[in-house]
């Protein structure tokens, strides 16, 4: 690890060629598993409007996101030449998403109760014709949105899915399952790593309900491999003290291998009065940090907007010696003087806290270069020195 370089440990490197890859699959898994009560070898036109229901929603969140994950790393680089050194290359952590069981809980309570079984009349392959129309339409629509060009690239990428499986032919995968969009964005940041293999530290995502997740873990995160660390999102609907979760502790303490948590009250699913959404308390964590105490964890976002999140990571970065936060997405200067105040008034933050942008969510709200400013207007030169690069070095340090 070069420690003489400044990081952004938490960024996004994608664009919506991803959702819309994993829009068929995921469409099908609900339609064809128990997820609707019973399994079923048929399903309905009303099951099927449900789950678009919920997939336009997650599109409609995203639909402004530009450029590709090379661009998108490109446009980092500038903006923080731009403001900070035009000399220097800032090292990113890019974040991968894995959204394919995020329905879990919500899709079972709409239709199928007042459904008669002449309902069923649609076969699968019917089913994914559907959806596949559904989404294609979808991407048309956003004409005039953005540029053709990017219009025309997700129309390709779509048609041309089965492509990944003859890339994907020098991975192990093991037992893995993988979906057409989590398998993209797998390759595109092995592809990424293979250019930028001392500036560019992607975390692969995790999640327990994914089959054979492990098999991806042990293979390809680590010491000398790809993904530097793992990427959880608990509220999608899975807990820290999972059963399956223990597995992926024992390899993360035992080789020092990261875990970025999403830790804010919002993010996906992309609406509020969410069930999960207590799932991403800190507090959730005690357990697990009380079996693994030195697991290295950094609490995403320093759990912005939670009711007294931030007290409990304070506390547990007390208790663990391994326990961080990082500012990204703070797009105003409310919240991010909020974060600046805790700075000031513990010690203990100042060694653990780190800086990220989010991008390319943040695109949603405001430019990068006025981010990149902004953190440097309130924190100035020598705290985003050690935001930047004293704090991610201690966190990272068996990165690569
Ligand atoms: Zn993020």
């Amino acid at each position: 690890m070069n420690t003489s370089k400044r990081f952004d440990v938490h960024c996004h490197l994608f664009n919506l060629d991803y959702v819309f890859q994993e829009a068929q699959p995921m469409a099908i898994y609900y339609l064809f598993t128990s997820v609707f009560g019973e399994a079923n070898s048929k399903t309905s036109q009303g099951r099927i409007e449900d789950i678009w229901h919920y997939l336009k929603k997650v599109f409609d969140a995203l639909v402004v996101l530009k450029g590709d994950p090379a661009t998108q790393y490109y446009h980092i680089q500038q903006s923080f030449k731009e403001v900070f050194s035009k000399d220097e290359t800032i090292c990113v952590a890019p974040l991968m998403m894995d959204i394919f069981y995020m329905f879990d809980g919500i899709l079972n309570s709409r239709h199928c109760a007042e459904e008669s079984p002449d309902c069923l009349n649609i076969s699968k392959e019917e089913a994914a014709d559907i959806i596949l129309g559904k989404v294609k339409a979808y991407i048309s629509g956003m004409s005039g949105k953005l540029p053709e060009a990017q219009i025309n690239s997700y129309i390709n990428s779509l048609e041309n899915a089965d492509n990944l499986n003859s890339e994907a032919e020098k991975y192990d995968f093991g037992l893995a399952f993988m979906s057409p969009g989590y398998l993209a964005q797998f390759l595109a940041l092995n592809a990424m790593k293979l250019l930028y293999p001392k500036t560019l530290f992607p975390f692969l995502a995790f999640d327990p309900r994914r089959p054979g997740i492990m098999s991806l873990v042990n293979n390809y995160t680590g010491k000398g491999k790809p993904f530097s660390g793992i990427k959880l999102y608990t509220r999608l609907g899975y807990h820290p003290d999972n059963k399956d979760m223990k597995p992926l502790y024992d390899y993360c303490q035992k080789n020092g291998v990261p875990i970025i948590v999403h830790t804010s009250n919002g993010g996906f699913p992309p609406w509020d009065d969410w069930k999960y959404g207590d799932y991403v308390n800190p507090a959730q964590w005690k357990n697990v940090l009380k079996d693994y105490p030195d697991l290295i964890i950094d609490f995403a976002h320093f759990g912005v907007g939670g009711e007294g999140w931030q007290d409990t990571i304070i506390s547990l970065m007390k208790t663990y010696k391994n326990v961080y936060a990082d500012i990204s997405c703070y797009t105003d200067t409310k919240s991010l003087l909020e974060a600046k105040s805790y700075w000031d008034n513990e010690e203990i933050v100042k060694e653990r806290l780190m800086f990220g942008t989010d991008y390319v969510m943040t695109e949603l709200n405001v430019e990068l270069n006025k981010y990149f400013q902004n953190f440097l207007n309130i924190f100035g030169n020598k705290d985003m020195d050690t935001l930047m690069l004293t704090n991610p070095n201690k966190f990272l340090k068996n990165g690569d």
